[in-house]
């Protein structure tokens, strides 16, 4: 079957398109971190952006590259009533170290008048003009159709013409572009359909939006109706509610027969693994939490919860999956909670890689224990590495590494030396910890940005010799939440935390102290990172 397969390619506009989303600001390191990333994960694409438009993007385009993906730059085609050669704007783009260009252009009829205030015709000259001469500079061509779907519902004719006119004059691609994101499936595969009577689908692309959150939809319906380029973002980001999400996109193309059996793509079976990290890794980037149920990578898209479904699954996983988790390099997760039963605490030893005998009593005590603390507010199943340390120290198996022997945290406010200014009172945090390694005994003290930060650099300063373990530890993510359970208030903290190989893992603190809640869940992530890199107790 593989060699019969049609070639389909995809096309990131992650660093152009999505860096119009709300918050969302990259650095030229982010830039070229990001390109990276699509080139491992096999991406056939990767638009950089938009050089001369601002320093970055142009700065960008200058740098050395050593890639095997198509690096594009994004500009406008040349603006009418001009000559090609007397266009500032699409000569910085066409001078740009670029494999490839792609133009944009307007392709509803009432937009080239009323926008662009030029005729239609002018509008067709200036196509054909821009890719004639990114052709002759020996650039690959693209042109996105500015919205097409919507100009083809009121001009069919002329959405066409712009279409043919960039094909005519030799441009590699022709991407129909749904730029408000209103366009429905059926539409999509209708109109398509239409446009590959006169230009072949291995010359078109599909761009959608998500605004009824139908883009990646809307790219299949397109790819159905022949088109054979698809473009999209890194977990879906773009303006308003985003672009067509390559990371749901992606496994789809590969694990579901009815594209794998008929697509090849560039993203092989072993970069297929790499997505989960790859879309972790963004957010990380972008300092934002990953999407729990987002499709496929996210950290609840494998994960179970009912008792009977756990034995179900631990029996035959396809029972309860529609793909295998490790194909797209995330993980089963079978959740620990109060309404499950003793088959979900062995399936997550087994998941943990801990061996322990099904009728052992031990496993009962676990389950208990778990229960009482999920009572009180303990929330295992989010908290994986609490759980799994919870687990080994019932089983007998977690080192005492340090004992913290007295914390004491101190937040001051102060006035402010130069009065009037507007700045208000100076508020210090200071937090003094002592942890005994051992035979030693350090004293460590630190200020933070906050009585959690200052209890977590002093507790990080010193650990003597575990202190190399640790030098790569980060936390990642804080959150917060009070929970009313009976008469009183306790506080549940949750911390993410990262280390040098970009293992992610959740620990858990409850008490109705908030500071003892976050200690709690500070001292699970040290241990815990001290158990995975096999520190000697
Ligand atoms: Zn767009």
């Amino acid at each position: 079957m593989a060699a019969g397969r049609e070639r389909l390619y995809l096309f990131d506009t992650t660093l152009r398109d999505g860096a119009q989303t709300n918050g969302v600001d990259f650095t030229l390191t982010d830039k070229l971190a990001i390109t990276r990333m699509l080139d491992d994960l096999g991406i056939d694409y990767v638009e950089g952006g938009y050089p001369g438009a601002n320093p970055a993007d142009t700065q960008l385009f200058a740098e050395p590259r050593m890639l095997r993906t198509t690096f594009t730059a994004f500009g406008m085609t040349r603006r009418p009533g001009r000559s090609t050669s007397n266009d500032p704007g699409l000569a910085a783009l066409l001078e740009a170290k670029a494999d490839a260009i792609c133009f944009v252009a307007k392709s509803w009829d009432y937009h080239v008048r009323v926008a662009l205030e030029t005729t239609l015709e002018e509008n067709l000259a200036s196509i054909r003009d821009s890719v004639k001469a990114a052709l002759a500079k020996g650039r690959e061509v693209l042109l996105d159709c500015e919205h097409f779907f919507d100009g083809y519902k009121a001009n069919p004719q002329y959405a066409l013409a712009c279409a043919k006119a960039a094909y005519e004059a030799g441009a590699r691609w022709v991407v129909l572009c749904d730029t408000n994101g209103g366009a429905l499936p059926h539409e999509v595969e209708a109109i398509v359909r239409e446009v590959v009577k006169h230009i072949p689908g291995g010359n078109v692309g599909i761009h959608a939006h998500n605004d009824t959150e139908q883009a990646v939809a809307n790219s299949f319906a397109a790819v159905r109706a022949g088109a054979r380029q698809i473009q999209g973002t890194l977990n879906g980001l773009g303006e308003r509610c985003g672009n067509a999400n390559l990371v749901s996109i992606i496994p789809t193309l590969k694990l579901k027969p009815e594209y794998a059996e008929v697509f090849e793509i560039g993203v092989s079976d072993e970069q297929l693994k790499k997505l989960s990290h790859t879309s972790h890794e963004l957010d990380e980037r972008l300092n934002r939490s990953p999407n729990r149920h987002a499709p496929y990578v996210g950290e609840s898209a494998f994960a179970t919860k009912a008792g009977i479904h756990a034995s179900a699954i631990m029996k035959e996983p396809a029972t309860y999956e529609h793909v295998a988790p490790d194909a797209v390099g995330n993980k089963r997760k079978l959740l620990v909670s109060d309404q499950a039963g003793r088959s979900n605490v062995l399936a997550e030893l087994e998941r943990i890689g801990i061996a322990v005998d099904r009728n052992d009593p031990r496993v009962g005590r676990l389950l208990d224990v778990v229960k009482e603390r999920e009572a009180i507010g303990y929330a295992y199943e989010t908290a994986d590495a609490s759980f799994e340390l919870l687990a080994r120290r019932m089983l007998g198996t977690v080192p005492k590494f340090f004992d913290v022997t007295y914390f004491d945290v101190k937040v001051e406010q102060r006035a402010q030396n130069g009065h009037g200014q507007g700045t208000g009172p100076e508020v210090l945090t200071t937090a003094v910890v002592k942890v005994k390694v051992g035979n030693e005994t350090f004293i460590n003290a630190a200020e933070g940005n906050g009585p959690v930060n200052a209890l977590d650099v002093a507790l990080r300063k010193d650990l003597g010799k575990f202190q190399k373990f640790i030098a790569g530890l980060k936390l990642t993510d804080y959150r917060v939440r009070i929970l009313n359970s009976g008469t009183e208030a306790v506080t549940r903290v949750l911390i993410e935390s990262e280390d040098e190989t970009g293992e992610h893992w959740t620990t858990i603190g409850v008490s109705p102290n908030i500071i003892d809640a976050s200690f709690q869940a500070l001292m699970d992530s040290i241990v815990y990172k001290l158990v995975r890199s096999g520190a000697p107790a």
